[in-house]
Parts: C-alpha cells; sequence; structure tokens
C-alpha cells in the first residue's frame, strides 16, 4: 500500500471512529440523569429550595440515565413493581418509601434482618430504580400542589376560598351527601365519618393528609368550618376532640378520607406540570392503591 493510500485509509478510520465517537458523545449528552432532573424542578418549583428537607434522594444511583419518570403518592412496592414494568426508573414520591418521615432504616430495629425492608431495597437495586422524594416544596407552592391538585379533582376550584385555599363553601348538603361525594369523585372504599349523617353543612375545610391536631384542630375552631376533611387523623387525637365536639351538641363533623386518596390528585397535578418541562422521557403519574378493604 502506497503511503498516500495508507494516509487515506488512515484518516478515513480516523473519521470513522471520530464520527462513532460524536454520535457516543452527543448520545451521552441527551441522557437525562435523575439528579438533572430534580435540578430542572428545583429551578422551577418557584419556591426557596430549602436546606432543612425531606425532598431529597432515598435510594439508587442520582447519576443514573433516566429512562423514565413514574411520579406517585407513596412508592409501595405495588407502585415500583408497576413502575419498573412499564420502564420507568425515576420514582418521584410524595410520601416516604421507607416506613418513616426521615425514611431512616435505622427505625426498624432489626434492618438487617427485616425481610419486607430487604426485599423492597433489593427490588430498587435489581432494576436500578432512583427513588427521589417530593413533599415539603410542592406543598410550599402558592398554590399548595397538592391542594390545587385535590381541589380540581373535586371540582371545587370555583368554592375555593380567596383568601384561605383549604376552605370551601360548597353548595349546602347534608354530611352523609358530601361524603357520598368526596367517596364517588376520588375513588374511594373506605371512608369514614363522625358527626350526625343529618347535619347540614356548607363549609368545609380540607386538610389533606397527616396535618396533625394543631392544624386540624385550627380549622375546626373556626365558626366558617362546619365540616374538616382530612386524610390520617391521630384517633386518639383530632377523632376524639370532633367526638367531644358532637357529644356537646356543636355544630362539627370529620371526613377521613384515608391519607393516600386525601392527597393523591396532588400528584397527579404534579405530573401534569412536570410535563410542561420534561419532555426527552416518558413522564407518567402511578396511583397508589388505597389498601384498605371494608369488612
Ligand atoms: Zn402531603
Amino acid at each position: 500500500m502506497s503511503m498516500e493510500r495508507m494516509f487515506f485509509k488512515g484518516c478515513f478510520a480516523a473519521s470513522v471512529a471520530l464520527l462513532f465517537c460524536g454520535i457516543r458523545t452527543a448520545g451521552q449528552e441527551k441522557h437525562l440523569t435523575a439528579r438533572e432532573v430534580i435540578g430542572r424542578i428545583q429551578a422551577h418549583v418557584g419556591v426557596p429550595w430549602q436546606a432543612e428537607t425531606v425532598d431529597t434522594f432515598k435510594a439508587g444511583n442520582p447519576d443514573e440515565p433516566v429512562t423514565g419518570v413514574a411520579l406517585t403518592m407513596m412508592a409501595t412496592m405495588d407502585v415500583l413493581e408497576r413502575a419498573a414494568a412499564s420502564g420507568k426508573n425515576l420514582i418521584i414520591t410524595h410520601e416516604p418509601t421507607f416506613y418513616n418521615h426521615l425514611d431512616k432504616l435505622d427505625v426498624l430495629p432489626e434492618k438487617e434482618k427485616d425481610p419486607v425492608l430487604a426485599a423492597k431495597l433489593a427490588f430498587i437495586a435489581e432494576h436500578h430504580l432512583v427513588v427521589w422524594r417530593f413533599h415539603d416544596h410542592w406543598h410550599r407552592r402558592t398554590p399548595d400542589g397538592i391542594e390545587a391538585g385535590m381541589a380540581h379533582a373535586l371540582g371545587w376550584e370555583k368554592q375555593q376560598d380567596a383568601e384561605n385555599q383549604y376552605l370551601f363553601t360548597v353548595p349546602e348538603t347534608t354530611l352523609e351527601s358530601l361524603a357520598a361525594d368526596l367517596k364517588k369523585k376520588l375513588d374511594i372504599h373506605v371512608l369514614r365519618v363522625i358527626g350526625n349523617p343529618h347535619l347540614k353543612v356548607k363549609k368545609v375545610g380540607l386538610v389533606p393528609g397527616a396535618s396533625g391536631f394543631q392544624k386540624e384542630t385550627l380549622a375546626l375552631e373556626r365558626d366558617d368550618v362546619d365540616v374538616l376533611v382530612t386524610g390520617e387523623p391521630r384517633e386518639w387525637e383530632t377523632v376524639e376532640y370532633v367526638a367531644d365536639a358532637v357529644t356537646q351538641g356543636k355544630h362539627k363533623a370529620l371526613i377521613i378520607l384515608g391519607h393516600i386518596p386525601s392527597e393523591q390528585a396532588g400528584m397527579e397535578e404534579c405530573t401534569r406540570w412536570l410535563k410542561s418541562f420534561v419532555s426527552e422521557v416518558p413522564v407518567e403519574f402511578v396511583p397508589a392503591k388505597d389498601p384498605f378493604w371494608r369488612y
């Protein structure tokens, strides 16, 4: 082979190598990582990022390329399985993955031996899942992202108080009818109510999730709240308080939706929002199932 030809061949090989190299580099650049998705969320959320927050990575490698995003109310085993089966590896969950608010594994006394925790961790590792929690900042938005999604799901946007987004004035109905309406609209199969079923109600405080006794009673203390609709109140706190109010003949009632149904639509809202600035990979809402059955 002449020197000239060898030179040409060499150049050709180098160009091909460069071409492939170039393509690979461009491809790698296009691979969105979990960390980049979260960076975009932080840039779009519209509230200052808090130093102290539960909105952090809980499992997996943040630099993992994202094949798809599954948003959910709670990263239950069932949700993780459904997300992985549909090829999505970034799970954005509103509530904890490991059974406590800070997702600390050592709250389980036998964390090394616990078979449920072990199976969940193994599934996450095996499927290269990355789990990130989105709780505090989604609530801190104006309006609160969860409340906005719930108001949308209930068709209550027009009934929402202009001053206080957690208060709604609905057309006057009975406690029983209101409970039936919530059950139907939110597709709940176990819902619990305290108060006279025939009580006339029109002023509703919607405080989803497990907001705690103080927030729940603050709503109930208001003259413009007939009924508090909540997710997961403590039975020896808010439940006992409302039971006492009812015994005392006060015009108060409590509807307990369950934690997941009380906030779930807020993460559906979050999915719509995330789709507006993440388009490279599929983004899907994976509803967590209400785990209870009725006896
Ligand atoms: Zn919440």
